[in-house]
């Protein structure tokens, strides 16, 4: 070897080094959660069987869901339900992993299949079935990513926030607490004092949900675009929660008017991102579930233990650092646990800093092409 081949030798990895992080644009990250929302809806739309087991009375062309979200194909008719999501968020930036029916799964590796777990899977990268087994209000055990980030991105407590609808967020999101900015069921929001805030804050409390600990998403979503533009965070979890708690009660029509809910909401966050210098073309965006559930007439309402088909859920991805577009097909299963590391290697940095146990980044939508 010459010198100047040894020389390219010892320079190489460096080179490489560099062309990866030059072309790494994030530097804001969201993850954004649908409590329970099933693959059968986020894929398929309307559930004709759930519909017909429903219809008590008269021909269920006459119901106004048949009329409002039936098509002929699962594309259409999660089209008609989630219009922003598919038409523009899957087609134009990003893609979506869990559609079984393409030969992609997403599956939780906690065996609980119900929500702190599955979200404590999510934020701390590992499943804890010893010692993560009930919604109880107690304090994460183990730091979740976005204590992991402020430190790392060397945050004030504004810059990291999580809004929650279910307010057990409040213990979930944080192993040390006051770490970061949570705000959660129906707490009040105090960081910003103008007219708007204040009324959406008491508002919360007049309109109360019929469920004591989870608000309405459209309190989570408007608090969590107020603290966006005065605060600016660098890291964020919007929580949302309507889906899992109306299909509990069994109101389909509920569930399906909360994901078209979530849809616009989901638009209003985009548009304003595309608004705003800091976070257009620089913000990379997780959206995934804690859980599935039930895909019979008889169990969609349920999950947990005795419903395994709730182990089963949808992760997508919007980042200026992945190419991807579409749904994912014939592609290798993704875990619950990889979404701290995925979240992480956006802003370059390795998770397993954090914790060795947890799950890998997910190499499809990081490798920076
Ligand atoms: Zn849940």
């Amino acid at each position: 070897m010459n010198r100047k081949t040894c020389l390219l030798f010892f320079l190489l990895p460096f080179f490489l080094l560099t062309a990866v992080a030059a072309q790494s644009k994030t530097e804001n990250v969201i993850l954004i959660t649908l409590d329970g929302a099933r693959t059968q809806e986020i894929f398929g739309g309307l559930d004709l069987e759930i519909l017909k087991a429903k219809t008590t009375r008269g021909k269920i062309e006459d119901t106004e869901l048949y009329k409002k979200y039936w098509a002929a194909t699962p594309e259409e008719r999660r089209s008609k339900l989630m219009p922003f999501f598919w038409n523009t968020l899957m087609k134009e930036h990003g893609s979506i992993a869990g559609n079984r029916s393409l030969g992609s799964a997403v599956m939780t590796t906690n065996k609980m299949w119900f929500s702190y777990p599955g979200y404590s899977e999510i934020l701390t990268g590992q499943a804890h079935d010893d010692v993560i087994k009930s919604n109880d209000k107690k304090r994460n055990p183990y730091p979740s990513v976005l204590e992991f980030l402020k430190h790392k991105l060397k945050l004030n407590k504004t810059q990291v926030a999580l809004f929650g609808s279910w307010d057990v967020f409040n213990w979930i999101g944080e192993h040390e607490e006051g770490a970061i900015t949570i705000n959660a069921g129906h707490e009040p929001y105090d960081l910003i004092n103008t007219p708007e805030i204040r009324v959406l804050s008491q508002l919360q409390n007049e309109r109360l949900s019929p469920w004591g600990g989870v608000r309405f998403d459209y309190f989570t979503v408007k608090l969590a675009l107020a603290h966006l533009q005065k605060f600016k965070p660098r890291v964020l979890h919007l929580a949302l929660g309507e889906t899992d708690d109306w299909a509990h009660e069994g109101a389909y029509a509920h569930v399906l008017s909360a994901l078209e809910r979530n849809d616009r909401q989901l638009k209003e966050l985009w548009d304003y991102l595309q608004n705003t210098p800091k976070y257009k073309g620089k913000t990379s965006i997780l959206i995934t579930v804690d859980h599935g559930r039930g895909k019979t007439i008889k169990d969609w309402t349920d999950h947990g233990e005795r419903v395994p088909e709730a182990q089963y859920i949808w992760m997508a991805f919007i980042s200026p650092d992945s190419s991807l577009r579409g749904e994912w097909k014939n592609a290798e299963t993704v875990y619950q646990n990889q979404a701290a590391a995925t979240l992480c290697r956006w802003l370059k940095f390795d998770y397993s800093e954090n914790n060795a146990q947890a799950g890998k980044s997910i190499a499809a939508v990081t490798n920076h092409q």
